[in-house]
């Protein structure tokens, strides 16, 4: 329970994947902190959910990202030995490798080669037959090839945000769920207010973490994030060979037209996960977002299933809806705020962002010390607008 009223040190707007982070961050520095946030913890109306997210190092969507992996690898694994206090608790980091394929001038293919010469990444590649061999239940285009980077992972992406948060509170943070912030503002002296439906809480510094809300947190910024509508889909296959115990892995396909496909193993006994990265429905508010089932996204992931894999028959067991919140350029933005020097703020993931969570938290702790390590200046609002 918050202590309403109380001049904390820090405040942050939205615990989800990375506000969570940040959240943890700011209690081990031994701030008074306070997070809010307009849903529960580790809750299914944002971005942060839906059982995984994938974490890989060559990085197709530009270079600048590799140093980052690094350090959000290191960050999840040292998160995972304080959160399994017993071998009975599910790791939240499991390695499994991800085989991404494509036209050898498809954009992913590209990428991938050039953040991997750039930053000496090892990577295998497979030809069709290669994949098949070693993966049968793929059907891979001749023109394709595979590259395969096998210490990726993926994240069991609900129990990370559940696991940031303990680790948070342990530390001293204080949590109020179920509470939207309405408006901030920061006076004359530097003291920032947040105002909620539950009243107005007060601090030194403000961090500003709200998902597909941002643009409603930060309007004067004009950063033109545009919200997309993602759905996820757990199959069941009348196959086992994509299971995790058969070591199979991660998986994202560029087709020749440019839209693009990524998949898990079945985890857990839910089905296999199958999503589309490309496309999504654009949407204005997202408390309006309706999440029943898209019969059109389910077609298109189907249309994928039957071109690329081998099977008899699947049927669709789960579904869930999502948000990406994506920058004009697709990178993100982590800054101070260009007004305020004790409010900092990440906002944009454009649906690649849950993998840096870790690392963006920490990130938006040193800026609020003033500090910004040159590897993250390319996600500077001067850098880009
Ligand atoms: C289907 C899908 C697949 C993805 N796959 C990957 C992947 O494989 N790898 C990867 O790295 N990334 C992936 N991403 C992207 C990644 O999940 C997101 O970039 C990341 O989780 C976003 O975190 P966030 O903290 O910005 O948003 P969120 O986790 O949504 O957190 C924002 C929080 O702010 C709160 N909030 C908003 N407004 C207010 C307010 N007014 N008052 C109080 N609280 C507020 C919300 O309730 C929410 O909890 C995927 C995303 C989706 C949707």
């Amino acid at each position: 329970m918050a202590s309403e009223n109380m001049n904390y040190d820090c405040i942050v707007i939205g615990f989800g994947g990375v506000g969570s982070a940040a959240l943890w961050e700011a209690a081990k520095k031994g701030w008074k902190v306070l997070g809010i946030d307009r849903f529960g913890p580790a809750h299914t109306q944002g971005s942060s959910h839906g059982q995984t997210r994938i974490i890989r190092r060559a990085y197709f969507e530009h270079p600048s990202y590799v140093p980052l992996t690094h350090r959000a690898f290191d960050l999840w694994e040292e998160l995972n030995k304080r959160h399994r206090t017993s071998p009975s608790i599910k790791e939240l980091i499991t390695q499994v490798g991800l085989l991404q394929i494509g036209s050898s001038d498809s954009e992913v293919i590209r990428g991938i080669q050039k953040s991997a010469d750039i930053h000496g990444l090892s990577i295998e590649t497979f030809t069709p037959e290669e994949i098949q061999r070693r993966l049968p239940i793929f059907k891979i285009p001749e023109n394709h090839i595979g590259l395969f980077e096998p210490d990726a992972a993926f994240l069991r992406v609900e129990l990370c945000v559940a696991a940031m948060i303990n680790q948070a509170v342990k530390q001293g943070a204080e949590i109020v769920s179920d509470t939207a912030v309405t408006e901030w503002q920061v006076d004359d002296s530097g003291q920032c207010s947040v105002e909620t439906e539950a009243g107005t809480f007060t601090g030194k510094r403000l961090i500003i973490v709200a998902g597909s809300w941002a643009n409603s947190l930060l309007p004067k910024l004009d950063l033109g994030l545009k919200v997309l509508q993602k759905q996820q889909h757990w199959f069941q296959l009348d196959r086992v060979d994509h299971k995790l115990v058969n070591d199979f892995p991660c998986f994202l396909l560029e087709q020749d037209n440019g839209d693009c496909f990524y998949g898990f193993p079945e985890i857990d006994y839910l089905g296999m996960k199958v999503c589309e990265h490309s496309g999504g429905k654009l949407i204005r508010d997202p408390a309006e977002i309706d999440r029943s089932l898209n019969q059109e996204e389910l077609a298109r992931t189907e249309q994928f299933m039957k071109q690329h894999f081998h099977f008899g028959r699947s049927r669709l067991v789960h579904h869930s809806t999502c948000m990406y919140t994506v920058s004009p350029d697709g990178h993100f933005f982590v800054d101070q705020h260009p007004s305020f020097e004790n409010v900092a703020f990440a906002a944009g993931l454009s649906g690649h962002g849950f993998k840096f969570a870790p690392v963006l938290g920490k990130h938006l702790v040193d800026l609020l010390e003033g500090t910004c390590e040159p590897e993250f200046k390319f996600l500077k609002i001067a850098e880009r607008l």
